[in-house]
C-alpha cells in the first residue's frame, strides 16, 4: 500500500478532494487528462473548469442549495472559498467569474507541495487502484474507456447525464426603456410603500440587489415570446447529448412546447416583480448580468 491517495479527474470534485486530503497531511496523485486531451465540453487548460452555468445557485440558508454551501464553507471547502472570492453580482445566488475561479483553484492546487499533478488520460484504473485508495472524479464526460471500467466495477450499465444550457441574451438587444434592474422579491413594491418611496428605494438599490435585468411582458408580448421560442432555431446536440429531458434542468423551448401557461407558472412567474411602467405584477424574463 502506497503512502498517497490517487484522485482521477481535476474538475470541481477532484480538486476539492485533493485539497482536503492534502490538508490532512496526506500526499495526493491527481490525474487530469487536460491539456493533453479535452472532453467535448472542456476547453480551458486550468483545473476546476466550469463548463456549465457560472451560478452555484442560491446562497440563502432557507433552501437546500444555500444550506449545503454554508455547510461546505464551515467545513473549510476550498472551492466555496474561491467562489466567494471570485463572485460576481447575482442577487441571492452565488455566481462566479469562471476564468478567475479556475485560475485561482489551479494556483492553489499547483502550489500545494503534497499534491502531484499527473497530466494523462487514465485508461486503465486497475494500475492505480492496486496502489491504494482511489477517488474517481472524472465527471459527466468521463472518457469512454474509463466509463466502461467504472460500469464494470459498479455493475451499472446506464451512467447517464442530462443538461440544458442557459440562454444568452446580448445586452445590446435589450430595450432599457422597458427592461429594469432588480432582484425578485427585493424589487416588488411593499404594501405600505407609496409609489414615491418605492421608486426612491429602487433607485438606491445596491449593485448586488440590482443584479438581474428583468424583461417585463404583457399578455400579448408573452404570447409572442412563447411563439418565438417554438419557432426559433435550436442548437445541434453534441454526440454525447441524447434526447431525453431532465425535468429539473429543462430547456426553455421544451417548457414552451408543453403549453402556453407552463412558463408563466414556472420560471417566468409574475411573483416578486412590479413593472415600473404599470406598477403591476408582471411576467418577467430575468437575465443575470455576466459582464
Ligand atoms: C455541457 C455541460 C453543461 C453543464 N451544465 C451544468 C449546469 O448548468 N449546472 C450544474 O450544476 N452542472 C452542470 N453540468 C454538470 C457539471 O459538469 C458538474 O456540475 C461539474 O462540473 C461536475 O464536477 P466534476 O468534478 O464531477 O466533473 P468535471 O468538472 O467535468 O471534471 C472532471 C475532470 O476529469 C477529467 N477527466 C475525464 N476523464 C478523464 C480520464 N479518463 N482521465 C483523466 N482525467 C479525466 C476532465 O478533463 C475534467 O477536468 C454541466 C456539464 C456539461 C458537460
Amino acid at each position: 500500500m502506497q503512502d498517497y491517495i490517487s484522485v482521477i479527474g481535476g474538475g470541481l470534485a477532484g480538486t476539492e478532494a485533493a485539497y482536503q486530503i492534502a490538508k490532512k497531511g496526506i500526499k495526493v496523485k491527481l490525474y487530469e487528462m487536460k491539456p493533453i486531451k479535452f472532453s467535448p465540453a472542456h476547453s480551458n487548460k486550468n483545473l476546476a473548469e466550469i463548463v456549465c452555468s457560472n451560478s452555484f445557485k442560491s446562497n440563502l440558508l432557507t433552501n437546500a442549495c444555500g444550506l449545503l454551501k454554508e455547510e461546505l464553507r464551515r467545513l473549510g471547502s476550498l472551492l466555496i472559498k474561491i467562489a466567494d472570492e471570485t463572485a460576481v453580482p447575482a442577487g441571492q445566488a452565488l455566481a462566479v467569474d469562471r476564468s478567475n475561479f479556475s485560475q485561482k483553484v489551479t494556483e492553489k492546487i499547483k502550489s500545494n507541495p503534497l499534491i502531484e499533478i499527473i497530466n494523462k488520460e487514465v485508461t486503465n484504473i486497475d494500475d492505480i487502484i492496486e496502489n491504494g485508495i482511489t477517488i474517481i472524479a472524472t465527471g459527466p464526460l468521463t472518457t469512454d474507456k474509463l466509463a466502461k471500467q467504472i460500469a464494470k466495477i459498479t455493475g451499472e450499465d446506464k451512467l447517464y447525464f442530462y443538461d440544458a444550457a442557459a440562454p444568452i441574451v446580448s445586452k445590446e438587444s435589450i430595450n432599457f426603456n422597458i427592461a429594469f434592474y432588480g432582484d425578485r422579491y427585493l424589487q416588488e413594491k411593499k404594501k405600505e410603500e407609496s409609489i414615491e418611496e418605492w421608486k426612491d428605494r429602487i433607485k438606491k438599490q445596491t449593485v448586488k440587489e440590482q443584479s438581474y435585468i428583468n424583461l417585463p411582458m404583457n399578455k400579448e408580448e408573452y404570447e409572442d415570446f412563447c411563439k418565438g421560442l417554438l419557432e426559433a432555431e435550436v442548437i445541434t446536440l453534441h454526440n454525447f447529448e441524447k434526447k431525453e429531458i431532465f425535468e429539473g434542468c429543462m430547456p426553455i423551448e421544451i417548457m414552451a412546447k408543453r403549453g402556453i401557461d407552463t412558463l408563466r407558472f414556472g420560471p417566468l412567474k409574475p411573483v416578486g416583480f412590479d413593472d415600473p411602467r404599470t406598477r403591476k405584477k408582471t411576467i418577467c424574463y430575468c437575465a443575470t448580468k455576466t459582464r
